[in-house]
């Protein structure tokens, strides 16, 4: 079963992925784990990585990408995987269908934990940390016996100083109009599920199991995505070709369809010799070679000019 949890901060993804992981022996891949794990191995993309964060930039699609199909060839993974963290936006969902499907993996869909704002924000605003024992705690959900002291161990709960109210609204408004597309993509693809994420985690994991079984059992055939208008497929080098980064190839208007170029050959004396693409005969203008699909038409025209 391979499959994308997608939820907002406070959804509980963290906790049902594991869930997951367990109940079907597949790997929980959460791409923040991997990344610092990356990092901490010093692997060469580790090592990419290190550089951008040193420079202040984001880590490339590319190298998040590469650090995820390294961690898909390790033998846990074959039967599957829950990838957290990856993709958050169309560009990266393309980039992975791509490089899922020339590992012949597809994904089987897409697994929104849909929780309400309110409901988040009180999960995030209410956590308290024991300082001491490290128990949580939420005061509206899961409040500890006595305010602010932890029931295990009786020290003084902590509250982070970035739960407050205005930090997290921020951060889930900023979650959500990035992750709407992406969401929308999946449904409109029709590979994506949501599960109810309200309720205790047992609840919420038996709606996960009803999405989820039918695939695990194999009644489900994954579906794919419609990749984006077949370049011909340089399968060769797995390293970047798979990974059509950044310039979304949509499909927009293909110009100039260059394979067939030549609609109508030189109609001079087209007799003797099968007429080579590039008029050999005039060795005029080499500079211009960069236009090359070489309209005869067109050139024939330029040369008159002069
Ligand atoms: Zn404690």
């Amino acid at each position: 079963m391979r499959i994308v949890l997608l939820g907002a901060p406070g959804s509980g993804k963290g906790t049902q992925a594991k869930k997951l992981a367990a109940k079907y022996r597949i790997p929980h891949i959460s791409t923040g784990d991997l990344l610092r794990a990356a990092l901490a191995a010093g692997t060469p993309l580790g090592v990419q990585a290190k550089a951008a964060m040193d420079a202040g930039q984001l880590v490339s699609d590319d190298i998040v990408l590469g650090i995820i199909r390294e961690r898909l060839r390790a033998n846990d993974a074959k039967k599957g995987f829950i990838l957290d963290g990856f993709p958050r936006n169309i560009a990266q969902s393309q980039s992975l269908d791509g490089m899922l499907n020339n590992l012949n993996q597809p994904l089987d869909c897409a697994v929104l934990m849909d929780v309400d704002f309110d409901v988040l924000m009180q999960r995030l605003t209410g956590r308290r940390t024991c300082e001491n024992c490290g128990a949580t705690y939420n005061i509206y959900t899961n409040p500890p016996r006595l305010d602010d002291q932890c029931d295990r161990c009786g020290a003084a709960l902590r509250h982070r100083a970035d739960d407050n109210e205005v930090t997290i609204g921020n951060r889930l408004r900023v979650y959500d109009s990035q992750t709407k597309p992406l969401i929308d993509l999946y449904r409109n693809q029709g590979r994506l599920e949501i599960v109810n994420g309200v309720g205790d985690e047992d609840a919420v994991f038996k709606r996960m199991l009803t999405v989820l079984e039918p695939i695990a059992k194999g009644m489900r055939k994954p579906k794919l995505p419609p990749l984006p208008p077949a370049k011909p497929a340089k399968a060769k080098l797995p390293g970047k070709s798979a990974v059509p980064m950044k310039s979304k190839p949509l499909p927009v208007k293909p110009l100039k369809p260059a394979a067939k170029a030549p609609p109508k050959p030189p109609a001079k004396k087209a007799a003797g010799k099968p007429a080579p693409k590039k008029p050999a005969s005039k060795p005029a203008h080499p500079k211009k070679k960069s236009r090359k699909p070489a309209k005869p038409a067109a050139r024939r025209k330029a040369a008159k000019r002069k």
